[in-house]
């Protein structure tokens, strides 16, 4: 049977794009159907207009920064409605971008939502067309998940709507302690905003090295964000004077301009009819896949967020990737999840690669952690408190460095260089043999040359 198109793919984000341009380069005859804006999640509201909101939050400690550097900054004054188009531009602009290279690909584009109605078989909600593919990719990504059994969560915000708020907030509290509540909160603390980052635990960013938990936190603290730990929500209302009355679980109440949930993502499945395909989903909605990322129909893949694997844009890209590689290309090939690194675009930032030093303990053993913290060259003349934090952690045995954790302000463009060498498995000899570049934060990493603890000690 002729099959309308050798690919369908449902989701025009960071993983399906990918996918169908390698797919359509090399020779297929390749669709794609995206319901909501070309680039998905990382472009429209993600990665992209985030991080441009961290380097516009960034602007305020700088000019503070700038007194003690000879400079005087007059009637600096910060416009959100300016930030915020610009931002959107340039989203406009990127999504225009992706548009084109689909189309320069040969990819045909479907605006509108696609649902499975069988193995091969695609029906197209607004135009209701049914077409047939050799192959469907789910690359549907995921959405904010709200709690809906919370008495007026429909007053709450998510982080998709804080890129278009009206008007920016005098004060908001966000729930959360993971990537979008941290960055939220730096940003919105960043622009001036009154912040509260709400935390159902002990300590942010679990899942973290605990050294990186205490500083980020800690550094929150000092710069103003109010962070209340062990509660969450009980009732969101319109309090007295129009604005949101929160109620928490361990008495509290305050009065706030608004309310936002970062409490993690749920994976796009929902009304997508995979069930009538018979493609099994986790509990969580999330497609199960292999290596290759097949389902269990032998003609549905998936990558990305949807599949709740590591939900991060390059690591969706190089899913799609590889997934076009082996099906197009006769080159099986699949992503070694191994290794990933990641950073949180807080104030200041962290970054991270490989294991924790809780994890290499339980895992290998014998570790040797190195760790150093400083205030870096500038923020001494600039009268800034905040400091940087830089670990190793080296398995002992072999003396390869498996784990580096570090909060700075360059603590992600950092982590991608590091990432390389514990990838690639150096050892800590190997990093000391590497000369310093002096004066930089970075060269801290090649000259830690004690350790702060070892032999199974617990961490000083
Ligand atoms: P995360 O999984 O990072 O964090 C979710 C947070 O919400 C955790 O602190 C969790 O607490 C808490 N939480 C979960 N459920 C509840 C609940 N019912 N009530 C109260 N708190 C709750 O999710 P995010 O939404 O921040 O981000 C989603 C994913 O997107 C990330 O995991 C990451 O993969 C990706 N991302 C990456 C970014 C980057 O690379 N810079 C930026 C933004 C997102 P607990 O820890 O106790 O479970």
């Amino acid at each position: 049977m002729q099959h309308n198109y050798d690919l369908f793919v449902i989701g025009a984000g960071s993983g399906g794009v990918r996918a169908a341009r390698i797919a359509a380069k090399h020779g297929a005859r390749v669709a794609i159907a995206e319901d909501h804006r070309i680039g998905g999640t990382c472009v429209i509201r993600g990665c992209v207009p985030k991080k441009l909101l961290v380097y516009g939050s960034e602007f305020a400690q700088s000019f503070r920064d700038a007194a003690g550097f000879g400079w005087t900054v007059e009637n600096a004054r910060f416009d959100w409605p300016t930030l915020r188009d610009n931002v959107q531009a340039e989203v406009t602009r990127l999504e225009g971008l992706y548009r084109k290279n689909l189309e320069a690909a040969g990819v045909a584009v479907y605006e509108e939502r696609a649902r499975v109605e069988g193995a091969q078989t695609i029906r197209l909600e607004k135009s209701d067309r049914v077409v047939s593919a050799e192959r469907i990719l789910i690359a549907a990504g995921g959405h904010t998940y709200r709690p809906l059994e919370l008495k007026g969560q429909e007053l709450a915000i998510t982080s998709s709507d804080a890129f278009h708020l009206k008007q920016l907030p005098q004060s908001i509290v966000i729930a959360g302690g993971g990537y979008i509540a941290v960055e939220f909160a730096s940003i919105f603390s960043g622009l001036g905003v009154s912040t509260t980052l709400l935390y159902r635990g002990e300590k942010i960013l679990r899942g973290f090295d605990a050294d990186i938990r205490t500083h980020v936190q800690n550094e929150l603290t000092r710069t103003g964000v109010n962070v209340v730990t062990n509660a969450v929500f009980t009732d969101i209302a319109i309090g007295p004077d129009g604005r949101r009355r929160v109620s928490l679980s361990n008495g509290m109440a305050m009065d706030v301009d608004q309310v936002m949930f970062a409490i993690g993502r749920v994976p796009n499945t929902s009304g997508l009819g995979l069930e009538s395909a018979g493609v099994a989903l986790r509990e969580n909605g999330a497609v199960i896949v292999d290596q290759y990322s097949r389902t269990n129909v032998a003609s549905i893949f998936a990558v990305g967020d949807v599949t709740d694997r590591i939900n991060l844009t390059p690591v969706a890209i190089r899913e799609g990737h590889a997934f076009a590689l082996t099906q197009f290309a006769g080159k099986p090939t699949h992503f070694d999840h191994a290794d990933v690194a990641s950073a949180v675009f807080g104030r200041p930032p962290a970054a991270a690669i490989g294991l924790t030093e809780t994890d290499a303990r339980a895992r290998l053993g014998r570790v040797s952690i190195y760790r150093t913290t400083f205030r870096p060259m500038k923020n001494i003349l600039a009268g800034n408190e905040q400091r940087t934090m830089m670990k190793l952690v080296v398995e002992d045995e072999t003396d390869r460095v498996v784990g580096v954790h570090l909060v700075g302000p360059e603590a992600p463009d950092l982590i991608q260089v590091a990432a390389i060498a514990v990838k690639a498995g150096l050892t800590k000899a190997q990093w000391d043999e590497t000369c310093a570049v002096h004066p930089t934060a970075a060269e801290e990493l090649v000259l830690m040359g004690e350790p702060v603890s070892h032999d199974n000690e617990a961490p000083a």
